[in-house]
Order: structure tokens, then sequence, then C-alpha cells
């Protein structure tokens, strides 16, 4: 379409230009920092960051409803840069030029709704949002592309000449971040920090595949974290972490996108999210808030973050019914399958205090609650997912998990619509689909396979006949036998009948 065939109260919004008057803010000290430098953690406290735009409500001189209309239009732009988080230009990065915008293809990944049987199964009408699509295969590209574009808007304009790019990681991170970075070579390098034995040997092939320099350390996330911390303090690198602020406000178009998924109309829907390092629970309330405020969606949705019982401290701290009384204390993690999300001591706790207070505060009422799983619940709800035609990783079984454990007690109820973040691709995480299969769980995960969910290939030998594996070719009868026999004996197996004789 040509931008005279848009409608023509849409017309002037449809390319956004670079608009907004963007600082970083501390969550500690209020202090606010220059946007153009690469800060993490406010200098003169030490806590976290985020960015915030002080002109934020010149957005609503233009009214929800053609807000809207602009988006749903900018969709069927074809221009790269709006393709993926700019759709929603103006809420994630407003005074970044589009010429800066690095897309990979993220964003706008498909909301596919569970198949009738699953939803009979848990009992409440329910979607997964399918991040596992995105570049690297997991959600993190959403913040990657922005903190990337970012990045090369300050080499484009000359405020640095270089950057190596670092993270700590458990896999996803590490995984996209390599990805981006190599994308913008020679110009951008990258280095990972990977704690040893703690990631899939699938997400291992990510950053190795894209070059990154890999290091692995002994320990956990936490530890490598730290690490990594040490070095964005003492040297001139680039932090990728969510710490990074960049990141939560690429992320924030998880939101935006639901909102557009459902036609603005965010009543009774409920957002489930497993929460790890708490970068993307912390964004996810963020679009939400950022949305309502602007008047483009009419409610805020409840969420339900999710933690396992090997990994709980953003739970533990919420389990304390009084707000004047909670205090937050880092836990020692135990081995989970929720790998991505086995955190100790997440970096944005200060900012999900923060959000969770803004949002509940904003809806008038507590809209924001943690539920705690099992390592029993999560495999068994992510291989029930995937045998209903998904294609969740464990993330997004313990997204499903925490769904069913948060209407066992009450938190939502049969009105409710769930959309599930499936945070990553299932095959990220197959290894332990496998170890449930085989039954090799180690003891201290605590995982008893339920046989009628476990599946295992089925070696079909015919005896007394050639195969192909006896010679390289078989041909004429020995061929026909073969074929014959091995067709039987599937046949046989599967309780066919035959319909020719
Ligand atoms: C990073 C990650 C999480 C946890 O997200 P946080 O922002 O760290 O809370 C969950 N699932 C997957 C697959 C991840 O990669
Ligand atoms: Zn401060």
């Amino acid at each position: 379409m040509n931008p005279s065939d848009f409608p023509c109260d849409v017309q002037p919004h449809l390319v956004p230009r670079p608009g907004g008057d963007m600082v970083y803010k501390c969550l500690g000290c209020d202090a606010t920092h220059d946007i153009n430098t690469l800060l993490y953690t406010c200098p003169s406290c030490n806590s976290v960051l985020l960015i915030e735009d002080r002109d934020f409500d010149r957005h609503r001189a233009i009214p929800g409803p053609l807000w809207r209309k602009i988006f749903d239009f900018r969709k069927s732009l074809n221009i790269p840069a709006l393709k993926g988080v700019y759709r929603f230009h103006e809420f994630i990065g407003p005074d970044l030029p589009l010429e800066a915008v690095v897309w990979l293809g993220e964003g706008g990944t498909p909301v596919v709704e569970a198949s009738p049987l699953l939803q009979q199964k848990v009992g409440i009408r329910l979607f997964f949002k399918n991040d596992g699509q995105n570049p690297s295969a997991s959600f993190k590209d959403r913040g990657m592309a922005s903190a990337f574009s970012r990045i090369n808007f300050l080499l484009q304009s000359g405020i640095l000449s270089n950057v190596l790019a670092v993270c700590a990681s458990t896999g996803d991170t590490s995984a996209s971040a390599a990805l981006y970075a190599a994308y913008l070579k020679p110009r951008v390098t990258s280095a990972v920090l990977l704690p040893h034995g703690k990631v899939t040997p699938q997400q291992l092939s990510q950053p190795l595949g894209n070059g990154a320099a890999v290091f692995e350390i002994a320990g956990v996330f936490d530890d490598c974290m730290k690490v990594v911390e040490e070095l964005s303090e003492n040297y001139n690198v680039a932090l990728l972490n969510s710490k990074n602020a960049w990141r939560i406000l690429g992320q924030e178009s998880y939101s935006y996108e639901i909102a557009q998924d459902f036609s603005y109309d965010t009543r009774n829907l409920t957002v489930v999210v497993p929460i790890g390092n708490a970068g993307n629970i912390t964004a996810v309330m963020n679009g939400f808030l950022k949305f309502f405020r602007i008047g483009i969606i009419n409610a805020l949705p409840k969420i339900i973050g999710v933690q396992s019982d090997h990994a709980s401290p953003v739970f533990q701290y919420y389990r304390e019914p009084d707000p004047a009384r909670r205090r937050f204390a880092p836990v020692t993690v135990k081995p989970s399958v929720a790998q991505a999300a086995m955190i100790g001591n997440p970096v944005s706790m200060p900012r999900v205090i923060r959000l969770a207070d803004r949002y509940d505060q904003a809806a008038g009422q507590r809209r924001v609650f943690v539920v705690e799983v099992s390592e029993q619940q999560i495999m068994d709800w992510q291989l029930t997912a995937n045998r209903h035609g998904n294609i969740v990783c464990t993330h997004g079984g313990e997204s499903l998990a925490g769904l069913v454990t948060a209407r066992q007690q009450g938190l939502v109820t049969d009105d409710d619509m769930a959309v599930l973040d499936s945070t990553a691709h299932m095959l990220k995480f197959s290894n332990f689909q496998q170890m449930y299969f085989e039954n090799a769980f180690p003891a201290h995960y605590g995982v008893t396979p339920d046989p009628a969910l476990v599946n295992a290939p089925q070696l079909v030998e015919v005896p007394g006949i050639a195969t192909p594996a006896d010679r390289e070719t078989l041909s004429g009868p020995e061929m026909t036998t073969f074929v014959r026999k091995t067709a039987d004996e599937i046949a046989n197996r599967l309780g066919l009948k035959r319909t020719k004789q």
C-alpha cells in the first residue's frame, strides 16, 4: 500500500519520527542520568535503573482509539524497522532514528489458542504466546533488538567507535546477544559467561556458532553475574544483561503485542510469566502500565509470576502478606529444569517491587501475584502441553503449572482468559524431556516420570530377512520382502487391519 492509501487520520503517524525526552531514572535515589551513555547502575547510589520518557504524556494528545488504528495499520507496512518491537516505537525507543533499528525477525510472535482438549484439562480458556519463535528461539531477542539498536545508534552517531558486548547467561541471553553482536560486526564483538555444565548443548551451540568468545565459569548464574558486573565496572564493555535498562524497554513489546492480539480488550485477561532474573515480568508490567495510562487498553491484565521451588526468591518475598514487613533475601538455588530461571538473586528485584506496587495502585486492586510450583509439575505440564500440539519448553511448562496452581488457589477464576508466556522453543531444552523419558533425573530434581507421558522410539527389526543395514542397497525380491515384512510389522504394532489382500 502507498501512504496515501491509509486513512487520513493515521497517515501523519504511520512512520514515527524521533522524539521524547529520555533519561535513565534511578530506582534508589530518583536521580536521572544522561541517556547517551552506557550506564547500568546509578553512579550515586548503585541501584538499578529504568528508562523514562519525561515527555511521555504528550502521547495523550492522540486518543486511544487512534493509537490502536496506528499500530494496526503499521502492521501492513513493508518497513523492516517497524516489523519488530519498534512497531511500538513511541513506547519503546522514541528517540531512536529508524536507520539505527536492527531487526533480525524478532517480535510479532503468534498467540495460539490451546487445543480444546488441553483447555478442558486445565479448566479455563488459554493461549500460548510462542516467544520461542523469535530468531534465537527465546523472548530475549526482544530486549536485545532494543539494546543493540541503541548501541548501533551510538556507533552511527560517533558517540562510540566500537563495542565489546558482554553478558552472563543461563543460556538464552548469550544466544541472543551473540546473534545480534555478530550482525553488527566488525564494530561490535561479544563475550559471554556461562555456568559450566548448566546450559543445554543446544544453547551452548548458539554463541559458539555466532562467533562469540565463550567462557565457562564453575558455579551458577549468580556467580557469572558477579564476574560480569566486575568486568562492566572496571573495563570498557557494554553489559547486555537485563540489568541494562534498554533490554527492559524492548521486552515491553510482549505486552503491546498481547494488547493488539486481543483487539485491545484486556478485561479478564491473565498473563502468566516465569520469573528468573525478573527482567521479563518487569517489562510485562511496565508495558501494560504505559498502554493503560494512554488509554490504549481498557484494563490492566492480571499478572501471575511463576517460580520453581528450587529457585523462588521472588515468591518468598511476596509470601509475606503485609507489604510493610516484606524483606528481600537472596536464596541458594537447587538444580532446576527451568534452568533459564535458576536464579537466587534476581537483578531486577527492586524494579519488580516498585512496578508491582504501581501496577496494583493503577488497577485499584491487587493484580500481580507470584506462585510457586514443583519440578515435577513443571515437567508434567510441559509434556502435557506438547502432547496437545504445543511447542513449550520447560519454562512454558512452568507457566502452565503456575496457571493450574493459581486456579487452585482461586487467583484466577473460570471467567478469566490466560495467555501463557512460552519463553523459549522446546528444542532448546529437549534434554530434560529425554531425562524424563529415560527416568534419568538425578535424585535432587525430585522428578519421577508419569508412564502415561513417557515416549520412546521403537526399533523395527524383522528376524530372518536381509535389511539395508546388511548391504548398501537392497534390490529385487530382497527389497520387496524387506518393505513388505517391515510394513506388516509396523501395522501389527499399531493394531492396523489389512484392507487389501
Ligand atoms: C531468561 C529466561 C527466563 C527468565 O526471564 P527473566 O527475565 O530472567 O525473569 C525464562 N524462560 C526462559 C526460556 C528464559 O530464557
Ligand atoms: Zn541512585
